[in-house]
């Protein structure tokens, strides 16, 4: 059975590990490897390594950082076939998927190949008599990510790209689910030029998470998973004075006005409620449908629904994966029975779906009339489940889109120009699509929600992922031509 080792110092590390697990492949349940679970020591060695690295990466000139992450990403291409069949062996979803996710991290390095112009700063000439300022930022210093197991490449590269480029070094907590794609990213790392120690890859569950987020030498914490992980994260990581972004779950509403084009919005429903078997936290995970249309709408969603294969990620004909453990997919059919029993209309049951019974499959689902106070709302279900709740108006969708705990995506989808610019200054969510299900921003934006979706102040990557990832400096300079001036003892002011 092949170990999942760590990557430190620019190499495989092994170290004294704490235990380990089996990751399984989830089409198939057999194991296919045991990956080493961080010990203390282990923890302390990878961040030793990345404080190690700072002091002469963090001088590094831009123009040298950015040649190296030019060379990660074209490495990344030639390498995608490798990391996509990683991904799908041990995350399950189909390789198409697995590719469209790599491609969607690609956008963050070629964002963070052009850091010089991202971290140009500003200057003022004479702002007062001879003087000039000049507002800089720099890197903060070794810095932690924990990252979950539904996107185990591109995850890792909302954060990397963007935290190296700026000078920092980085100790990666993946997926002890998916662990595997990391140690892949981490070894092109080292072949695109970059120094030993500027990234390391530290295996292991929740021990390795709480030595991270209490090290004295980790200044900063980007986290992405569940929302109870995020919110106990930012708390201890802020509580040990960390500079810290957790991005947590959610439940994402997508709204459908009568004037909408129904056959549109059906395949979008049906694209992002079940693509990747659901396990995307910008799912689509409730359709509102604004009556008249509810029962056009779902049956619909209906036809489409019978068009998708589901079986392994690896079948040429698959289009919906297993989902990532079997807890995961008993738990998630369990949902199914609590909306039944809760009295709301299954139409179509994934749990009669016939896959390997060895795998972890469940077929799409789609359950109408929900209603708000059911399980199967109010809970982040993630898996391949659709609900429907059918309301009257618009101010009712709103209103549960600002009732719901999270606010990561909210959709709408009508033809109306003036719908839709209310409902962009309206609806309660950072990341708002309109006729688009799954409004995850370009690399060139931001990323995240509000709500319980965020626990920080600053989203992911992008100009505001830099931000993150940099403290401001701003330099007052005086340059006197001759005499010295004499003493001033007064606030300085300008003149
Ligand atoms: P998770 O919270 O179980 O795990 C995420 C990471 O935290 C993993 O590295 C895991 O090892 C670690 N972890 C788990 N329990 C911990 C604990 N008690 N203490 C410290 N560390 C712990 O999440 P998951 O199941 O891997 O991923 C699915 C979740 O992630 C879903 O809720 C999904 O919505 C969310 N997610 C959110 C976003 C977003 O951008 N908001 C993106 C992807 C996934």
């Amino acid at each position: 059975m092949p170990k999942i080792t760590h990557y430190i110092n620019g190499g495989r590390y092994t170290g004294n590990p704490s235990g380990t697990v089996d990751v399984h492949d989830p089409a198939t349940g057999e194991s296919v490897g045991k990956v080493l679970l961080a010990s203390v020591s282990d923890v302390n060695a990878a961040v030793d390594s990345a404080s190690h690295a700072f002091s002469s990466w963090s001088t590094t000139s831009l123009a040298r950082r950015a040649k190296a992450m030019y060379e990660f990403r074209n490495l990344l291409l030639e390498n995608q076939d490798s990391l996509v069949n990683t991904i799908t062996r041990e995350h399950g979803k189909v390789l198409e998927d697995a590719r469209g996710e790599l491609t969607r991290g690609l956008e963050n390095v070629e964002y963070a190949c052009g850091i010089a112009e991202v971290l140009k700063g500003s200057f003022s000439e004479s702002v007062s008599t001879r003087i000039d300022v000049k507002s800089i930022r720099q890197p903060l210093g070794v810095v932690a990510g924990i990252t979950p197991f539904n996107f185990p490449a591109m995850v890792p590269l909302w954060m990397i790209p963007n935290a190296v480029a700026c000078g920092n070094t980085f100790v990666l907590k993946p997926s002890e689910k998916d662990p595997t794609p990391s140690l892949i990213l981490a070894q092109l790392f080292t072949e695109a030029g970059f120094p030993p120690g500027v990234l390391n890859v530290l295996q292991g569950d929740k021990l390795a998470v709480d030595s991270l987020l209490t090290h004295p030498e980790v200044k900063a914490v980007s986290f992405v998973g569940s929302t109870p992980v995020a919110r106990y994260i930012a708390t201890t990581a802020t509580t040990h004075g960390k500079r810290v972004q957790a991005l947590g779950g959610a439940k994402n509403h997508m709204v459908v006005l009568p004037d909408a084009d129904l056959d549109l919005a059906a395949d979008a429903a049906v694209s992002a409620a079940y693509g990747s078997a659901g396990e995307r936290c910008m799912a689509i995970s409730v359709a509102v449908a604004i009556e008249p249309i509810a029962d056009a709408l779902v049956s619909r969603i209906k036809d489409r629904i019978e068009d998708i294969t589901v079986g392994p990620g690896t079948g040429t004909d698959s289009t919906m994966g297993p989902l990532i453990t079997r807890e995961h997919r008993d738990r998630v059919a369990d949902y199914v029975r609590q909306g039944e029993e809760a009295g709301a209309k299954v139409i179509i049951d994934g749990r009669s779906s016939q896959v390997d019974p060895r795998g972890y499959f469940l077929g799409p689902t789609l359950i109408d009339h929900v209603t708000p106070d059911m399980s199967v709302y109010r809970d982040e279900i993630f898996g391949p489940v659709l609900v429907v709740v059918r309301v009257s108006n618009y101010e009712t969708a709103l209103q549960l889109i600002r009732d719901n705990q999270w606010g990561n995506g909210a959709a709408l989808f009508t033809q109306s120009g003036a719908a839709a610019r209310r409902f962009e200054l309206q609806a309660d969510a950072g990341m708002i699509g309109i006729n688009v299900p799954v409004p995850v921003p370009v690399g060139s934006h931001s990323f995240g929600g509000w709500k319980n979706s965020l626990f920080g102040d600053t989203t992911m990557y992008g100009p505001e992922g830099v931000r993150f990832y940099t403290k401001a400096k701003v330099v007052t300079s005086r340059w006197p031509e001759t005499e010295s001036g004499g003493l001033q003892l007064n606030f300085p002011t300008n003149a």
